[in-house]
């Protein structure tokens, strides 16, 4: 029987980082499930289709096919047609579609048995908004990772101008209120902590410590 932890959170958290650290460190794979998200969203912005419930998404889920595959180094790759689409969905603009797109129940539903697959045949951690409430309920550990809004814009901005993007801060942060309240918000699978779950708060605390926290609740629950 393989193990499942899910990592929920909202928008800037740190969850990816954090959970592709301690990933290795436990030989555990690191599933990303935004991403899965984020590549709904660029499928939907290329066909022009606009992101809410409609015949058109029907239409663009029924044409499309989006798989989840790991590199030599164990990364993810997500491909959408057989294309790599992994760097592409990491834009702002990408952010966005995939926090719209995502309350659309018909893309949730989508992506549900994919991503319990993965966690059939893998240990994982498993990151996400619902990956404890509707995902993975049964998960091993369940861990709700948070911290302020502003802790969460200061990193994402960081991270972006490293990638050479051209962004303010106010906008990040803007960014990542709106995408909380998108989220919180949502009819279908709404971000919240999982009954049960292990809460744990960034705010305070450096990128190190985050990641010995998370490994030691997990080595602690597991
Ligand atoms: O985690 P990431 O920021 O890449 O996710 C992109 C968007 O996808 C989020 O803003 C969220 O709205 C959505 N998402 C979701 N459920 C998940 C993972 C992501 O609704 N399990």
């Amino acid at each position: 029987m393989s193990i499942a932890i899910a990592l929920d959170g909202p928008a800037g958290a740190g969850k990816s980082t954090i959970a592709k650290r301690a990933a290795k460190a436990l030989d555990f794979i690191y599933v990303d499930t935004g991403a899965l998200y984020r590549t709904i969203g660029l499928a939907a912005s290329r066909k022009g289709v606009e992101p809410k419930p409609s015949k058109e998404v029907e239409n663009l889920l029924s044409e499309i096919t989006v798989d989840l595959t790991f590199n030599d180094s164990g990364d993810q790759v997500v491909l959408l047609n057989g294309e790599d689409v992994s760097g592409l969905i990491r834009t702002p603009e990408a952010s966005m579609m995939a926090s719209k797109i995502s309350a659309v129940p018909t893309v949730r539903a989508y992506l549900l048995d994919l991503q319990r697959n993965i966690a059939k045949t893998h240990n994982v951690i498993m990151d996400g908004r619902d990956i404890g409430t509707v995902v993975l309920p049964d998960a091993k550990v369940k861990i709700f990772l948070s911290a302020s809004p502003e802790a969460r814009a200061e990193r994402r901005y960081k991270e972006l101008c490293e990638k050479g993007m051209d962004v303010k801060y106010e906008d990040v942060l803007s960014d990542v209120i709106t995408r909380d309240y998108n989220d919180t918000h949502r009819e279908t699978a709404p971000l919240k902590p999982a009954n049960g779950c292990i809460m744990v708060d960034t705010t305070d605390l450096d990128f190190e410590q985050s990641v010995e926290k998370i490994i030691s609740v997990i080595k602690e629950n597991i």
